[in-house]
């Protein structure tokens, strides 16, 4: 079917993503392209994608090749479009994480979605939150398989070690192994990054090697924030055991506690509630706001404090405020906004 290229929605190391439409339906796809002459990482991902078929992972739609005007022809990859961005993206823009139904919600799709991969013999190899896009119904979908492998047909060597330091296990960063065990690794990692909306580990070197040298001989492993609940901690434990074969598998994840609540019922552009007490890091929040009205009633008899103020200071906690945006007028210009919003470096090596 013939389409139409719209804007850029998102920018990778090795192609570029941009919103698209069918001649012959008004049905939005996403296209991820590349120069023809470097499109080998963008070839094998098609190859894989094509031979998936998951509510939790990006849906194929097919691949062409376009002869452009200008003599440079590209490579490209149709999808299913989803909406709502990364849940990188909407961790950082919530300035400190998710609420804990939408981490627990996002955790089990990513679960889900990785216990369909391995159950095919296929590693992700790059799970992280910048790879895991919120889809029309607001489900999370995992994307960008061009790092993925068949771990039954492809061997491991430290040339082939691929995905994005902070997220790497000590077995990947070491060059020894990369498999599904990895992923689970990356699945803690991203459940960090969604709870605080930062990178997991404190790395202040923009040096990949340095970084993957701590995480592959210091004997760490990430710091689990200590405000998390305790079935959050638990979870996190499970995934991040620095021996592989101690980590959890995806399905015995499923069944973890951490996961037990039922699906939050949330809208899929606001995403949450950014300020809610029920928050992962709830005796942080709850602290934070009794700390600061302590402080400032202290001149007050019975330290009365109207709805009006309580609210105003709920607001005000950890977040700017709401995030509508309708100066733009239509969506894509929204999507776009949020793309520049992206945190950290993902750096392929
Ligand atoms: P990286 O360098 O992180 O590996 P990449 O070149 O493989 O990136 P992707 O991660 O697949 O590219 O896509 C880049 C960005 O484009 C994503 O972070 C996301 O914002 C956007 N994007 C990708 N696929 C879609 C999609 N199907 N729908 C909407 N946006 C998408």
């Amino acid at each position: 079917m013939e389409w139409t290229k719209g804007r850029t929605i998102g920018r990778g190391s090795c192609a570029t993503v941009s919103a698209a439409t069918y001649h012959n339906s008004c049905d939005i796809i996403a296209v991820k392209s590349a120069e023809l002459s470097r499109s080998e990482l963008l070839e094998r991902e098609a190859k894989i994608l094509s031979s998936l078929s998951s509510p939790y992972v990006v849906g194929y739609r097919g691949c062409g090749i376009t002869n452009n005007p200008d003599g440079v022809d590209t490579y490209s990859i149709l999808m299913e479009y989803a909406p709502y961005g990364t849940v990188a993206d909407k961790a950082a823009k919530n300035g400190g994480g998710l609420e804990e139904n939408l981490v627990v919600k996002y955790t089990r799709h990513i679960l889900c979605g990785l216990e369909y991969l391995h159950s095919k013999g296929i590693a992700h190899c790059d799970i992280k939150g910048s790879n895991v896009l919120i889809g029309e119904n607001g489900d999370a979908k995992i994307a960008d398989f061009g790092c993925a492998k068949r771990v039954d047909t492809e061997s491991d060597s430290a040339e082939t070690v691929r995905g994005t330091p902070a997220f790497m296990a000590p077995e990947v960063a070491r060059g020894e192994k990369q498999g599904m065990e990895s992923d689970i690794w990356a699945v803690g990692c991203t459940v960090i990054e969604m709870a605080t909306g930062s990178l997991p580990w404190t790395i202040d070197s923009g040096d990949p090697v340095s970084v993957l040298y701590r995480i592959g001989y210091s004997g760490e492993s990430p710091e689990i924030p200590c405000c998390l609940t305790e079935p959050t901690k638990d979870f996190l434990q499970k995934c991040l055991k620095r021996h592989p074969e101690e980590r959890w598998t995806a399905n015995q994840l499923l069944n973890h506690p951490f996961l037990a609540k039922p699906d939050a019922k949330s809208d899929p552009v606001s995403g949450s509630m950014s300020n809610s007490p029920t928050s992962v890091m709830d005796e942080l929040f709850w602290g934070s706001v009794e700390e600061a009205e302590e402080e400032e009633n202290l001149d007050r008899p019975n330290g009365w404090v109207s709805h009006e103020e309580r609210i105003g200071r709920l607001w005000s906690v950890g977040n700017a405020g709401p995030t509508w945006d309708l100066e733009g007028g239509d969506w894509v210009t929204v999507r776009k906004r949020c793309d520049r919003t992206l945190i950290g470096g993902s750096i392929r090596i």
